[in-house]
Protein backbone atom coordinates (compact mmCIF):
# COMPACT_ATOMS: atom_id res chain seq x y z
CA UNK A 1 0.00 0.00 0.00
CA UNK A 2 1.22 3.25 -1.05
CA UNK A 3 0.59 6.12 1.25
CA UNK A 4 -1.28 9.67 0.10
CA UNK A 5 1.30 12.66 0.36
CA UNK A 6 -1.22 15.41 -0.89
CA UNK A 7 -1.60 16.65 2.36
CA UNK A 8 2.05 18.19 1.31
CA UNK A 9 4.73 19.30 3.99
CA UNK A 10 3.76 22.17 6.15
CA UNK A 11 7.27 23.32 7.09
CA UNK A 12 11.07 23.34 6.84
CA UNK A 13 12.15 22.84 10.45
CA UNK A 14 16.27 22.72 9.53
CA UNK A 15 17.74 25.91 6.96
CA UNK A 16 20.72 28.28 7.62
CA UNK A 17 21.86 31.48 6.23
CA UNK A 18 25.24 33.54 5.33
CA UNK A 19 25.13 33.61 9.41
CA UNK A 20 26.83 30.28 9.81
CA UNK A 21 28.09 28.42 6.45
CA UNK A 22 25.16 28.88 3.96
CA UNK A 23 24.85 31.75 1.61
CA UNK A 24 21.57 33.08 1.81
CA UNK A 25 19.86 35.36 3.87
CA UNK A 26 16.91 34.69 6.44
CA UNK A 27 14.91 37.03 4.32
CA UNK A 28 15.34 34.91 0.82
CA UNK A 29 15.05 31.26 2.76
CA UNK A 30 11.29 32.79 4.10
CA UNK A 31 10.32 33.94 0.97
CA UNK A 32 11.53 30.61 -0.87
CA UNK A 33 9.26 28.81 1.69
CA UNK A 34 5.91 31.04 0.91
CA UNK A 35 6.72 30.37 -2.55
CA UNK A 36 6.69 26.73 -2.27
CA UNK A 37 3.58 27.10 0.05
CA UNK A 38 5.20 26.20 3.66
CA UNK A 39 3.33 27.67 6.48
CA UNK A 40 5.84 27.13 8.60
CA UNK A 41 9.75 27.38 8.82
CA UNK A 42 13.10 27.47 10.91
CA UNK A 43 16.05 29.35 10.76
CA UNK A 44 18.71 27.37 12.27
CA UNK A 45 22.49 28.38 11.56
CA UNK A 46 25.24 25.84 13.11
CA UNK A 47 25.71 26.92 16.84
CA UNK A 48 28.26 28.92 18.96
CA UNK A 49 31.38 26.17 19.19
CA UNK A 50 32.03 26.01 15.53
CA UNK A 51 35.50 26.98 14.16
CA UNK A 52 35.53 30.84 13.39
CA UNK A 53 34.91 30.75 9.46
CA UNK A 54 31.85 30.21 10.07
CA UNK A 55 31.38 30.39 13.41
CA UNK A 56 27.44 32.14 15.00
CA UNK A 57 28.28 34.80 17.52
CA UNK A 58 26.04 35.98 20.29
CA UNK A 59 26.27 38.96 18.34
CA UNK A 60 25.34 37.87 15.01
CA UNK A 61 22.46 35.74 16.77
CA UNK A 62 20.86 38.59 18.53
CA UNK A 63 20.90 40.52 14.80
CA UNK A 64 19.54 37.38 13.36
CA UNK A 65 16.64 37.52 15.95
CA UNK A 66 16.23 41.63 15.09
CA UNK A 67 16.09 39.82 10.89
CA UNK A 68 13.67 37.48 12.18
CA UNK A 69 11.55 40.34 13.95
CA UNK A 70 11.39 42.17 10.75
CA UNK A 71 10.69 39.18 8.68
CA UNK A 72 7.45 38.34 11.01
CA UNK A 73 6.13 41.65 11.08
CA UNK A 74 5.88 41.76 7.09
CA UNK A 75 5.21 38.18 6.37
CA UNK A 76 3.77 36.31 9.72
CA UNK A 77 0.56 36.14 8.44
CA UNK A 78 1.58 33.72 5.61
CA UNK A 79 4.29 31.80 7.45
CA UNK A 80 5.29 31.26 10.90
CA UNK A 81 8.84 31.70 11.72
CA UNK A 82 11.05 29.97 14.47
CA UNK A 83 14.92 31.02 15.27
CA UNK A 84 16.86 28.06 16.04
CA UNK A 85 20.15 26.74 16.15
CA UNK A 86 22.01 23.42 14.72
CA UNK A 87 24.06 22.54 18.06
CA UNK A 88 26.54 19.62 17.94
CA UNK A 89 27.32 16.83 19.86
CA UNK A 90 30.56 17.50 21.58
CA UNK A 91 31.34 15.23 23.93
CA UNK A 92 31.15 10.96 24.80
CA UNK A 93 29.22 12.09 27.84
CA UNK A 94 26.17 13.63 25.29
CA UNK A 95 27.36 17.06 25.85
CA UNK A 96 26.53 19.40 23.32
CA UNK A 97 28.01 23.05 22.58
CA UNK A 98 25.17 25.45 23.99
CA UNK A 99 24.94 27.04 27.46
CA UNK A 100 21.70 27.49 29.37
CA UNK A 101 21.47 30.96 28.35
CA UNK A 102 21.82 30.55 24.84
CA UNK A 103 19.22 27.67 24.77
CA UNK A 104 16.84 29.48 26.58
CA UNK A 105 17.19 32.32 23.40
CA UNK A 106 16.06 29.56 21.04
CA UNK A 107 12.19 28.62 19.18
CA UNK A 108 14.07 25.33 18.26
CA UNK A 109 16.76 23.10 18.91
CA UNK A 110 18.17 21.11 16.08
CA UNK A 111 21.47 18.71 17.40
CA UNK A 112 23.69 16.70 15.29
CA UNK A 113 27.12 15.87 15.22
CA UNK A 114 29.47 17.75 12.86
CA UNK A 115 33.05 16.27 12.36
CA UNK A 116 34.27 19.88 12.09
CA UNK A 117 32.68 21.00 15.64
CA UNK A 118 35.24 21.75 18.79
CA UNK A 119 35.50 18.61 20.60
CA UNK A 120 34.92 18.96 24.33
CA UNK A 121 38.27 17.27 25.02
CA UNK A 122 40.94 15.61 23.61
CA UNK A 123 39.58 12.17 24.66
CA UNK A 124 36.17 13.07 23.15
CA UNK A 125 38.02 13.75 19.99
CA UNK A 126 39.63 10.18 19.94
CA UNK A 127 37.06 8.21 21.06
CA UNK A 128 34.25 10.01 18.89
CA UNK A 129 35.91 12.43 16.28
CA UNK A 130 38.05 10.62 15.13
CA UNK A 131 35.95 7.78 13.35
CA UNK A 132 33.46 10.12 12.16
CA UNK A 133 36.89 11.75 10.12
CA UNK A 134 37.46 8.27 8.51
CA UNK A 135 34.99 8.70 5.97
CA UNK A 136 36.07 5.39 4.07
CA UNK A 137 34.94 3.45 7.19
CA UNK A 138 31.87 2.90 5.85
CA UNK A 139 31.17 0.08 8.55
CA UNK A 140 33.30 0.84 11.75
CA UNK A 141 33.58 -1.52 14.43
CA UNK A 142 29.89 -2.80 16.67
CA UNK A 143 31.78 -1.11 19.66
CA UNK A 144 32.61 2.36 18.02
CA UNK A 145 28.60 2.32 16.83
CA UNK A 146 27.60 0.98 20.51
CA UNK A 147 29.80 4.22 21.83
CA UNK A 148 28.54 6.96 19.56
CA UNK A 149 24.62 5.53 20.30
CA UNK A 150 25.12 5.78 23.90
CA UNK A 151 26.43 9.36 23.95
CA UNK A 152 23.22 11.16 21.66
CA UNK A 153 20.73 9.47 23.94
CA UNK A 154 22.75 10.85 26.53
CA UNK A 155 22.76 13.65 24.59
CA UNK A 156 18.61 13.34 23.96
CA UNK A 157 18.21 12.49 27.79
CA UNK A 158 20.06 15.56 29.05
CA UNK A 159 18.89 18.61 26.57
CA UNK A 160 15.93 20.11 25.24
CA UNK A 161 16.49 19.07 22.06
CA UNK A 162 13.58 19.20 19.48
CA UNK A 163 15.22 17.67 16.22
CA UNK A 164 17.89 15.25 15.96
CA UNK A 165 19.69 16.42 12.69
CA UNK A 166 20.81 13.47 10.03
CA UNK A 167 21.36 10.61 12.50
CA UNK A 168 23.88 8.19 11.37
CA UNK A 169 25.43 10.39 9.10
CA UNK A 170 29.15 10.31 9.45
CA UNK A 171 28.70 9.88 13.11
CA UNK A 172 27.75 6.22 12.71
CA UNK A 173 24.90 4.87 15.19
CA UNK A 174 22.14 2.56 16.18
CA UNK A 175 19.76 4.48 14.16
CA UNK A 176 16.69 2.08 15.69
CA UNK A 177 17.93 2.51 19.39
CA UNK A 178 18.70 6.14 18.94
CA UNK A 179 14.85 6.30 17.74
CA UNK A 180 13.60 4.49 20.78
CA UNK A 181 15.34 7.06 22.58
CA UNK A 182 14.07 9.75 20.71
CA UNK A 183 10.24 8.12 20.87
CA UNK A 184 10.70 8.35 24.82
CA UNK A 185 11.95 11.88 24.99
CA UNK A 186 9.69 13.28 22.42
CA UNK A 187 12.74 14.25 19.89
CA UNK A 188 11.79 14.42 16.37
CA UNK A 189 14.23 11.81 13.81
CA UNK A 190 15.24 14.06 10.67
CA UNK A 191 14.86 13.07 7.33
CA UNK A 192 17.57 14.84 6.11
CA UNK A 193 17.44 15.96 2.00
CA UNK A 194 20.99 17.10 2.08
CA UNK A 195 21.93 13.95 3.99
CA UNK A 196 19.71 11.19 3.54
CA UNK A 197 21.22 7.92 4.34
CA UNK A 198 18.45 5.73 5.50
CA UNK A 199 17.88 2.03 3.70
CA UNK A 200 13.76 1.36 2.91
CA UNK A 201 14.68 -1.23 5.62
CA UNK A 202 16.23 0.67 8.22
CA UNK A 203 13.10 3.14 7.67
CA UNK A 204 10.76 0.11 8.47
CA UNK A 205 12.56 -0.82 11.82
CA UNK A 206 12.78 2.90 13.22
CA UNK A 207 8.78 3.13 12.21
CA UNK A 208 8.32 0.36 15.02
CA UNK A 209 9.61 2.53 17.38
CA UNK A 210 7.66 5.35 18.97
CA UNK A 211 9.24 7.88 17.18
CA UNK A 212 7.96 10.45 15.17
CA UNK A 213 10.18 12.06 12.55
CA UNK A 214 10.35 15.42 10.42
CA UNK A 215 11.03 16.34 6.73
CA UNK A 216 13.99 19.12 6.61
CA UNK A 217 15.78 20.58 3.72
CA UNK A 218 18.77 21.57 6.01
CA UNK A 219 19.06 24.16 2.87
CA UNK A 220 22.54 26.10 2.83
CA UNK A 221 20.74 28.18 -0.54
CA UNK A 222 17.69 29.56 -0.17
CA UNK A 223 16.45 27.45 -4.01
CA UNK A 224 16.90 24.10 -1.96
CA UNK A 225 14.47 24.98 0.88
CA UNK A 226 11.27 22.73 0.69
CA UNK A 227 13.09 20.92 -1.64
CA UNK A 228 11.79 17.25 -0.46
CA UNK A 229 10.82 15.23 -3.49
CA UNK A 230 13.69 12.32 -3.32
CA UNK A 231 12.22 12.23 0.24
CA UNK A 232 8.76 12.11 -0.85
CA UNK A 233 9.59 9.47 -3.23
CA UNK A 234 11.04 7.24 -0.62
CA UNK A 235 8.45 7.93 1.63
CA UNK A 236 5.59 6.37 -1.07
CA UNK A 237 7.23 3.26 -0.84
CA UNK A 238 6.50 2.51 2.90
CA UNK A 239 3.27 2.63 4.76
CA UNK A 240 2.91 4.51 7.50
CA UNK A 241 0.16 6.34 9.78
CA UNK A 242 1.13 10.13 7.96
CA UNK A 243 0.78 11.83 11.06
CA UNK A 244 4.36 9.75 12.30
CA UNK A 245 5.49 12.96 9.87
CA UNK A 246 5.01 15.87 12.05
CA UNK A 247 5.23 17.81 9.15
CA UNK A 248 3.50 16.19 6.81
CA UNK A 249 -0.18 17.92 7.16
CA UNK A 250 0.38 18.94 10.86
CA UNK A 251 2.89 21.18 12.57
CA UNK A 252 5.10 20.32 15.28
CA UNK A 253 5.04 21.56 18.73
CA UNK A 254 8.62 22.47 19.44
CA UNK A 255 9.68 22.53 23.56
CA UNK A 256 11.40 25.41 23.86
CA UNK A 257 7.28 27.09 22.61
ZN1 LIG B 1 24.14 19.27 10.29
ZN1 LIG C 1 22.33 21.83 8.99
Amino acid sequence: MENNILTGFTGDYHTHTYMSDGSSSAEQNVLEAISKGLKEIAITDHGFGNPKRFAMTEEKFDEQRKQLEILRAEHGDKITIYHGIEADLIGEDGTIDLSEKQMAELDVLVMGFHSFAKPKSFRDWRRIYWNAYLRAIKYPPKSVIARNTKALIRAIKRYPIDILAHPGHLFKVDCVEVAKAAGDYGVLMELNAKHFNYSHELFEKMLTTSANFVVNSDAHFYKLVGGFSQIEQFLSQHSFDPSRIVNLGGRPAFKKK
